[in-house]
């Protein structure tokens, strides 16, 4: 069997040669002027070694990536009462849509569509300033990653604010059915800044240990939520990790994963691995495009779907 260095040399060298990278997102000026020639992939095992090929130590803005790690974070804040305010099902639509809000009377679908992680930003923001719980969502992330040098772009969170409308209305719209306990602009404050935390591939790999390997940060032994907790938020990264893209990615790929509109894409092979891939250009769905063919092409190549047989 080949080595997991040579199966990602091997994916890099061809998703270079792959002509439609689809588009980059244009929505805010920093995410348009990126490269989409960028692809950078990284693999962190269970056992501590890792792998990276491409430009896997450039960082990148995670956006929708980030709310796997503030619903971990709402999750240990106020436990399992979060499900009264965010359901647990696919939503079917995309990232923004605000058609089945207002049929489930502010309730959002689940943590991962906007609607459902304004819901969650607005819950770690109870008793804080937006800048503390900020600093609280950074500082589990950097805990979590055990990487103090993960950063928020300030100016990605700021374009967020001003081209935002589609997220105020949301907002405004969970005030509307008192689903919302902040005032929007606070709340989605604290929203635009943990979309705009920037991370490599390697440093979002390591991010995500905790979730392959029941809720422990293997390199510094601390369990950051429980094994049950991880489960359950992997069981959402692949019911829900990919809006209306998600069955397909659970289909093509087989494994929990949590993309963003930056391009990234954290996948999780519990008890296994810990991936994070990227590369900006993105598909009909808003999922990044060679992102996930490789995930495809490393799940086949490893046996690492879920869904396989052990034994074969
Ligand atoms: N900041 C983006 C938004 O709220 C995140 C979307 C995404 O990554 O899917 O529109």
């Amino acid at each position: 069997m080949q080595t997991l260095q040579a199966v990602l040399d091997e994916i890099v060298a061809e998703m270079s040669a792959q002509a439609d990278r689809g588009e980059v997102a244009t929505y805010i000026p920093q995410l348009g002027k990126i490269d989409p020639g960028k692809f950078g992939i990284a693999v962190v095992l269970n056992d501590g070694s890792s792998a990276v090929a491409g430009d896997a130590e450039e960082p990148f803005s995670v956006q929708s990536i980030s709310k796997v790690f503030t619903l971990a974070l709402a999750l240990g804040r106020v436990g399992d009462s979060l499900w009264n305010r965010v359901g647990r099902e696919p939503s079917g639509t995309p990232f923004n849509s605000i058609v089945q809000l207002e049929r489930e009377e502010g309730i959002p679908r689940n943590p991962f569509i906007n609607a459902g992680a304004i819901v969650v930003s607005d819950i770690l923001l109870a008793g804080h300033q937006p800048r503390e719980a900020i600093g609280e969502i950074l500082s589990f992330v950097r805990t979590v990653a055990d990487d103090d040098t993960i950063v928020i772009d300030a100016d990605v969170a700021n374009s967020e604010r001003v081209t935002g409308y589609r997220n105020f209305a949301l907002a405004n719209y969970l005030k509307g059915f008192g689903n919302l306990h902040h005032a929007p602009e606070m709340t989605l404050g604290v929203y635009f800044h943990h979309c705009a935390i920037a991370m490599s591939c390697l440093q979002l790999a390591n991010a995500g240990r905790f979730l392959a390997s029941a809720g422990m940060v293997p390199s510094t032994g601390h369990t950051v939520v429980s094994s049950e907790r991880a489960r359950r938020v992997n069981a959402l990264m692949l019911t829900c990790g990919h809006y209306d893209g998600s069955g397909e990615f659970a289909f093509r790929v087989g494994i929990p994963g949590k993309s963003g509109v930056g391009g990234g894409i954290l996948a999780i092979v519990p008890g296994v691995a810990s991936i994070a891939v990227w590369s900006p250009g993105l598909n009909a769905r808003g999922n990044s495009m060679l992102g996930s063919i490789a995930l495809e092409q490393l799940t086949r190549r490893m046996n690492w779907s879920i869904f396989s047989s052990r034994s074969a």
